[in-house]
């Protein structure tokens, strides 16, 4: 029987291990299938808090899992919680490799990339299509042909801005006429002279003539609804992230979107349950703000076994 059980293993859930582990409450992180979240895929966090140069995303999350993992947190790589029992306490996860049973949870389990929905995306991920350039822009088939970015996040200008280094251009391709990004990413993206933005658009089909390669994209305007073919060899998606929640539909408040989001703290409405990080955040989205809300969810754990609740 676990005291603390962390699904999720981001800035959120390896901020929860490190002050549940603290309180000698022996945590078990279950990192999932992307051990150390979203950051681990982005290149220089250059705002998070004390890293004056920047921090690799990579090495900011190994370090993280160290800190937790001195003070006693559990770290189960690769295992993933196919359902859950919380009816009553113990609460009880059924993962591939048998049930663990929990007093308390935290749920910290990030969100993943949002998908534009084509059937022709579906069929040509990792053959050109991809959600990761930190991953596989440096890939031969990238290097130094036409790529396609769609999005207009900070995400999206991450993306473009880091692929500027393999592929000759990088079309940046947003729905609106402006940038959602932050003003500093948005400069900086527009100020790169192999990036060119593509406005009023989105891409309706992605094209593979010669069957598993991609060759370019059918783009739509949507302010004059012209059609035309862009070529390219590679298309990153960057149009946001969907919440990881699904396993508990129906059984933990949520919104219309899918987020957990917290109430009075970290806490759900089952007693015993916390939400931390960007499961539970529509609106801010950090690393920082995920980090502070693991803390948060892991005193409120810290705090319910402490009142002898479970
Ligand atoms: P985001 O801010 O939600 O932006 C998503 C972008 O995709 C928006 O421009 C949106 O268009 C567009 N979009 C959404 N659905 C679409 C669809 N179906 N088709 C076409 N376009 C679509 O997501 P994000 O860029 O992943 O950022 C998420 C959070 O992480 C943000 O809070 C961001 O600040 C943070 N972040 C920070 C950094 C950094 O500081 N270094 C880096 C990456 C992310 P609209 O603009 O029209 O809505």
């Amino acid at each position: 029987m676990e005291k603390v059980v962390i699904i999720g293993s981001g800035c959120a859930g390896y901020t929860a291990a490190i002050y549940t582990a603290r309180a000698n409450l022996e945590p078990l992180v279950l990192t999932g299938q992307m051990p150390g979240g979203l950051l681990t895929t982005t290149t220089i966090v250059e705002n998070f808090p004390g890293f004056p140069e920047g921090v690799d995303g990579f090495e900011l999350m190994s370090s993280m899992q160290k800190q937790a993992e001195r003070f006693g947190a559990k770290v189960k790589f690769g295992t993933e919680v196919k359902s859950a029992d919380l009816s009553s306490r113990p609460f009880k996860l059924e993962t591939g490799s048998g049930t663990i049973e929990t007093e308390t949870l935290i749920i910290a389990s990030g969100a993943g990339h949002r998908h534009l929905g084509l059937e022709s995306e579906e069929k040509l991920e990792n053959k050109g299509v991809t959600y990761c350039a930190t991953c596989d822009g440096a890939l031969p088939m990238f290097r130094n042909q036409p790529l396609v970015v769609v999005g207009g996040g900070d995400s999206a200008c991450e993306e473009a801005m880091y692929l500027t280094r393999f592929g000759s251009k990088v079309y940046l391709v947003h729905r609106r006429d402006e940038l959602r990004a932050s003003k500093i990413m948005a400069e900086r993206t527009l100020a790169n002279e192999k990036i060119v933005p593509v406005w009023d658009s989105v891409v309706t089909d992605i094209l593979d003539p010669a069957e598993g390669k991609v060759t370019g994209v059918k783009l739509k305007n949507l302010k004059t609804d012209e059609e035309s073919t862009l070529d390219c060899a590679g298309v990153f998606v960057a149009i946001g992230h969907v919440p990881n929640t699904q396993i508990f539909k129906g059984v933990i408040d949520m919104n219309d979107a899918g987020y957990v989001i917290p109430k009075d703290g970290a806490k759900t409405n089952i007693p015993g349950v916390f939400v931390a990080g960007d499961c539970g955040d529509p609106v801010y989205r950090q690393a920082v703000t995920a980090a502070a809300m693991g803390c948060m969810a892991a005193i409120d754990a810290e705090r319910f076994l402490a009142a002898g609740d479970a």
